[in-house]
């Protein structure tokens, strides 16, 4: 049976394959890619649109059961990184 996790973002259930784990360190928005980071974890499209849905009602915050802001700069420039690396690069063809 496969794992179903909801998105924090658009609170939809999906399959753990399509969604990006995300966790806190030090306060900070990690992607944990290989979902193995240690910790309690989130999960969420990824996709701008879940993130700042997440983002705008503090649903990593509660998710994540850390206290006061997060930094979310490295998973901002993160999906930054993988929507420029979705355009122009289906040469590889990995779909
Ligand atoms: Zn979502």
């Amino acid at each position: 049976m496969e794992s179903v996790r909801t998105c924090v973002g658009c609170r939809t259930r999906a399959p753990r394959a399509s969604l990006l784990r995300v966790v806190a360190v030090d306060s900070t928005l990690i992607p944990d890619e290989r979902a193995a980071m240690p910790g309690r974890g989130a999960w969420v499209h990824e996709t701008s649109e879940c993130l700042d849905a997440a983002l705008r009602r503090r649903a990593f915050v509660r998710a994540l059961r850390v206290s006061g802001p997060l930094d979310t700069q490295t998973i901002e420039q993160f999906l930054q990184r993988k929507r420029l690396n979705g355009y122009g690069h289906e040469v590889n063809g990995s779909k």
